[in-house]
């Protein structure tokens, strides 16, 4: 058993100070728009990725009347208590700790998972590569031990390529400061790319099975890694080609002051009934693969980590039709871990088919001001 059982937040988007228990199950967070309710799901979010799926900006996390904040969750896991504090402090470092120690970001999201499904996850399919990129980079960094840090790794020295590309000095001394970030550069994205094919192998398969039982079989799902790299078998082969590739690519990076091939300009492709669903799919499409691959996500991790993840729902129901909204159903029925749902509107219809205890929480003006517990309808 692994869930979320009290959460303090201070200082954080419109909360000042509130402390709120959790049930360990199923917890439906109601309140009118403009309240609290994606605030309070994006602070827990942030305690376990220390990142929100909002904003890339933490300072605009911060209360406006505040310079800073701080989380508590304490999670219990096999029945002990795990403390997660987070303190951000504007132009500070971030200080996380777990009982009080210090501990690294990557430990932090395979321990104490949470996914979150929000109306925005269809920017998943429709928006541009970068925000796929993100995405598989969370899910990798939460699969696998290494991933993390390589990708840190080969950030920096993409940076530093990329700078010395912008540097204006003869091609001779460009060159000669370009060579020895080519070897690291290529090492680490061969690393980066080979993990992401296979995260994405496994993912398509669960999503798959989503999709599939959302459309009744009658549409089918694919994913695709594309890759400015070639995929070879052996990983030794396939550096040395990206290698080759990038001499090249020399002279046009040289024209065009950046890094033209590697990981950092890759992207995903989604195929709905195997057309390209960014351009071709209907929205409606794109909402069922969404959700497709958050389900697919969450039962990835379950399967690798033997872990269920904290599941957050965002307002999620009122986007979806009624056959939808049933396949969510069931997918929390099934599910085993905690899930913490948000809704503007009454959702005590719908919760009639659930048989599971749940907590019932109100959020207005930026503090839970009631709570109840109520058994199972
Ligand atoms: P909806 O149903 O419309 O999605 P919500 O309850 O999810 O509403 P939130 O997004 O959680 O609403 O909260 C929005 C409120 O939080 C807004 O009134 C916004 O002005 C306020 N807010 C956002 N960031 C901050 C901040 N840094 N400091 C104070 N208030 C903030
Ligand atoms: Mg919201």
């Amino acid at each position: 058993m692994y869930y979320l059982d009290h959460l303090s937040i201070e200082g954080f988007r419109n909360y000042q100070h509130q402390k709120l228990r959790f049930h360990p199950c199923l917890n439906i967070l109601v309140g009118e728009n403009a309240q609290g309710k994606t605030n309070l799901l994006e602070s827990i979010f942030y305690l376990s990725v220390n990142r929100s799926f909002r904003t890339r900006k933490d300072h605009e996390l911060v209360n406006f009347k505040s310079p800073f904040f701080v989380l508590k969750g304490s999670f219990i896991k096999d029945e002990f208590k795990h403390q997660i504090q987070v303190n951000y402090q504007q132009n500070n470092r971030l200080k996380v700790m777990v009982n009080n120690n210090h501990v690294n970001r990557y430990d932090l999201m395979q321990n104490y998972p949470v996914v979150v499904f929000s109306p925005d996850d269809l920017q998943i399919i429709s928006d541009g590569p970068s925000i796929r990129r993100r995405f598989i980079n969370l899910e990798a960094s939460r699969l696998n031990p290494t991933y993390l840090k390589e990708l840190r790794d080969y950030q920096r020295v993409l940076n530093q390529r990329n700078h010395v590309l912008k540097e204006k000095k003869s091609k001779a001394e460009i060159i000669d400061q370009l060579t020895p970030w080519d070897h690291p550069l290529t090492t680490l994205g061969v690393k980066l790319v080979r993990t992401r094919i296979e995260i994405i192998k496994d993912l398509e398969k669960e999503a798959q099975h989503f999709f599939n039982k959302i459309t009744l079989s009658s549409e089918s799902l694919a994913l695709d890694y594309a890759s400015t790299i070639q995929y070879i078998p052996d990983a030794e082969e396939m550096r040395k080609q990206y290698y080759q590739k990038l001499m090249v690519l020399r002279d046009q990076e040289l024209k065009r002051f950046s890094t033209l091939i590697g990981p950092h300009l890759d992207d995903i492709k989604i195929f709905i009934n195997g057309n390209d669903a960014r351009r071709f799919s209907s929205q409606g499409q794109k909402r069922t693969a969404a959700l497709a691959l958050k389900m697919g996500e969450v039962s990835l991790f379950k399967q690798n980590n033997n872990l269920s993840p904290i599941i957050l729902l965002d307002d999620v129901f009122s986007e979806l039709d009624s056959e939808r909204k049933a396949h969510l159903l069931d997918f929390i029925s099934a599910n085993a871990g905690q899930c913490i749902i948000t809704t503007a509107v009454d959702l005590s219809k719908l919760m009639q088919n659930l048989s599971k205890e749940h907590k019932l929480l109100f959020v207005h003006q930026g503090s839970i001001i009631d709570e109840t517990i109520r058994a199972g309808y």
